[in-house]
């Protein structure tokens, strides 16, 4: 089958993915084999792809979000059938049995095998996925429009669930990208009303399409104080302009898996029952609960679609932030 490997992180202006033939998977007991139709890129891809985020093996096949529909089913496997749809995410497997994974918690278990990471990812014409983590998706959203969600839309999701905001609140969003796309459309569901901070003005302007408030620059502080807000850009100084337009008792969330450092700041701005939390990667039941959510809204995303080959221009694109909305892969 066709799938773009990542052999040797290098930057993307050097075309890090190489387009190859490798034997297609075989679906071991409690797996899956999906003929992939669509998978979004991701900026997870690019930081692998570029070495900011470590390889944990090389070649890999990236890829996160992958729409398509099982070719196989491996011994043991119940509940799926060939031909029906599925979508593979981030999360790809855990031990099942740590203190995490009983408590609800399966986000965090030190066990945690990630699609596109420890396995290889949907950048392929076939995946391999474990048949417990295959997720099902809503009819209302065709295959290049449900990928994006499966990442971007379910982290989202998750940061706004630990930012803690409420309906009715003031949210911000520092960044808008695919992931902000998403949860911008989910806190409009929930009445809150929402302040977005990028440096792009055509995002500003996506934003104040879909319903913000207000829109600025990252140095501009929102006409008011935030209850909560989620960052996106994996820029320490953005953590900062967040915190510093947070209300009392506000909480700050970064949605990112690596940040480029995180700047010294004077203890004033986290006084006051401030909080700063980290958001790591989100648990099946976030997934399913976004995507039943995201049917009923229902969520918008706008995609830019790159044929398979052309998958180091499409990272080489996101990198330049030339990407409207969410770029997917279509195979
Ligand atoms: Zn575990
Ligand atoms: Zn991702």
């Amino acid at each position: 089958m066709r799938a773009a490997l990542l052999e040797e992180p290098r930057p993307v202006a050097e075309r890090p993915l190489r387009l190859g033939e490798i034997p297609d998977p075989v679906a071991a007991p409690g797996e899956l084999v999906l003929r992939v139709a669509a998978c979004g890129v991701c900026r997870t891809d690019l930081q692998l792809a570029e070495g900011d985020l470590t390889a944990h093996r090389l070649p890999i096949v990236p890829g996160h979000q992958a729409v398509g529909r099982v070719e196989s089913v491996g011994e043991g496997v119940t509940g799926w059938a060939a031909g029906d749809r599925a979508g593979v995410a981030w999360l790809g497997g855990t031990c099942g049995t740590c203190g995490f994974c009983r408590s609800g918690r399966e986000n965090l278990c030190p066990g945690a095998r990630f699609t596109g990471w420890d396995r290889d990812g949907g950048y392929a014409d076939r995946i391999a996925v474990d048949a417990g983590f295959a997720l099902r998706l809503p009819p209302g959203f065709a295959d290049l429009a449900a990928a994006p969600l499966l990442c971007g839309g379910v982290i989202g999701y998750r940061s706004l669930r630990v930012s803690g905001i409420q309906p009715g609140g003031r949210l911000g969003l520092y960044g808008f990208g695919a992931s902000a796309l998403c949860a911008v459309q989910v806190a409009r569901h929930w009445g809150c009303e929402v302040f977005v901070c990028t440096r792009s003005q055509a995002e500003q302007q996506r934003a104040l399409d879909l319903g913000a408030a207000w829109a600025g620059g990252y140095d501009d502080l929102p006409p008011a104080r935030l209850d909560a807000a989620i960052t996106f850009a994996p820029v320490g100084d953005v953590v900062l302009a967040a915190l510093r337009a947070l209300e009392r008792g506000g909480t700050v969330a970064i949605n990112a898996i690596h940040l480029d450092r995180v700047p010294e700041f004077s203890y004033d701005l986290l006084w006051w029952e401030r909080s700063l939390r980290s958001v790591a990667n989100f648990t099946r039941g976030d997934a399913q609960e976004f995507l039943a959510l995201a049917a009923a809204i229902p969520v918008r995303t706008a995609t830019e679609v790159f044929p398979l080959e052309q998958a180091n221009t499409a990272l080489a694109r996101l990198a330049a932030g030339e990407i409207h909305g969410a770029a997917v892969l279509e195979m």
